[in-house]
């Protein structure tokens, strides 16, 4: 059938979108494809959600989503003034692309990283190169060093989890006085170390963090950015130009008792990152290798087994991982650390299906 081009059409912006990981129907599924946590967010949150005043929500929210902003900054040890707050990391993110990538030079960003990065620049006609990871995966610094528009680096990097000291960050943020350095910190809570302490020092750096992983509230959307207030008030200003009421009332109320409890948060993480060890040791037994982790997933390749039919194999058995059919990481799976109960449930069928093919 030939689709008729609309007269219209010229005029589209026309962009390939980001494609987020399945979200299954089925509840008998085990979901290692999208690095949500396996826990429930802090007790308290389900206790708000059952006390929610649904006659306050005639009213329009806090702009200044003011009673999550507190709790954060008691948390960081940061004021308002430093604080940027958006509907997930990708809502912050995303205007941080828009109020700081304003220039003619490219932003710079690796070649095996987030895949929303190239998206938002095409987006918004922001022009950028991908600098290539080493044959370790690992980020060069010296790429950072040229001329560009900007540079956004997740640390720990993502799909990889490799975890960059924070002396290289800043080595690489002291470089570009003339660009902002964004550092995506979406999954730093898992066994990294924070930039956060060297906004004081940098004007020039923009700290972005999650409450979708750590926090375990991928579905209340919240994301947060950190640094100096003038970075802060040009972030402020495009979020007030676009939307002045992002944050809902019930993610506002629900964030600030995530905050609050620290026991709960911390306990959280602990759990995860000891199943995340206790994986890689049986991962290496079974022929897989990966780079040393310091996220909530483990970015594997088998030494005999192609990826994509693990994949194909894992999901006729009702588990999800992320596989991306993407020159250089075509051979890796990215497996989103789950309970220890999920865990060994997934290496049971890997052994089963490596088995069945005699590679192991
Ligand atoms: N940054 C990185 C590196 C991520 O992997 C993700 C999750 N897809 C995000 C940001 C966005 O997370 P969210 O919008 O849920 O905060």
């Amino acid at each position: 059938m030939v689709v008729q081009k609309m007269k219209w059409e010229e005029n589209v912006r026309r962009v390939a979108p980001y494609v987020p990981g399945e979200q299954p129907k089925s509840k008998n599924v085990i979901k290692l494809n999208t690095n949500e946590c396996p826990y429930p967010p802090a007790p308290g949150i389900q206790r708000l959600a059952e006390q929610l005043d649904c006659d306050s929500l005639r009213l329009y929210p806090d702009t200044e989503a003011g009673k999550l902003a507190d709790a954060l900054c008691g948390y960081y040890g940061v004021s308002r003034e430093q604080l940027f707050i958006g509907v997930g990391s990708d809502d912050v993110l995303a205007m941080a692309f828009q109020a700081f990538f304003n220039s003619d030079k490219p932003v710079l960003f690796p070649d095996v990283t987030y895949s929303f990065y190239d998206v938002w620049a095409e987006l918004f006609r922001i022009p950028y190169e991908r600098k290539a990871l080493d044959a370790d995966l690992r980020i060069r610094k010296e790429d950072y060093m040229e001329e560009n528009g900007g540079i956004v680096i997740p640390n720990p990097n993502a799909p990889t989890g490799l975890f960059e000291p924070v002396e290289t960050m800043e080595e690489i943020i002291a470089a570009n006085p003339g660009s902002v350095v964004i550092v995506d910190e979406a999954y730093v809570d898992f066994g990294g170390e924070s930039c956060l302490k060297l906004v004081e020092k940098h004007d020039n750096l923009l700290v972005v963090q999650t409450f979708s992983k750590s926090r375990a509230m991928a579905g209340m959307r919240i994301g947060f950015a950190m640094g100096n207030p003038k970075l802060i008030a040009y972030l402020k200003d495009v979020k007030f130009s676009f939307n002045s009421y992002t944050m809902n009332m019930p993610s506002i109320e629900c964030g600030a008792e995530a905050v609050r409890d620290t026991e709960y948060f911390k306990d959280t993480v602990n759990k995860i990152i000891h199943t995340r060890e206790r994986i890689k040791r049986e991962l290496v037994q079974m022929g897989f290798r990966f780079p040393d982790s310091k996220a909530n997933f483990i970015f594997a390749a088998h030494e005999k087994a192609a990826a994509k039919t693990l994949f194909e194999e894992l999901k006729k058995r009702g588990i999800f991982v992320r596989f991306w059919d993407k020159p250089r990481i075509s051979n890796y799976l990215r497996i989103t650390i789950g309970t220890d109960k999920q865990m060994d449930i997934l290496l049971q069928n890997l052994k089963e299906i490596l088995a069945e093919r005699k590679f192991l």
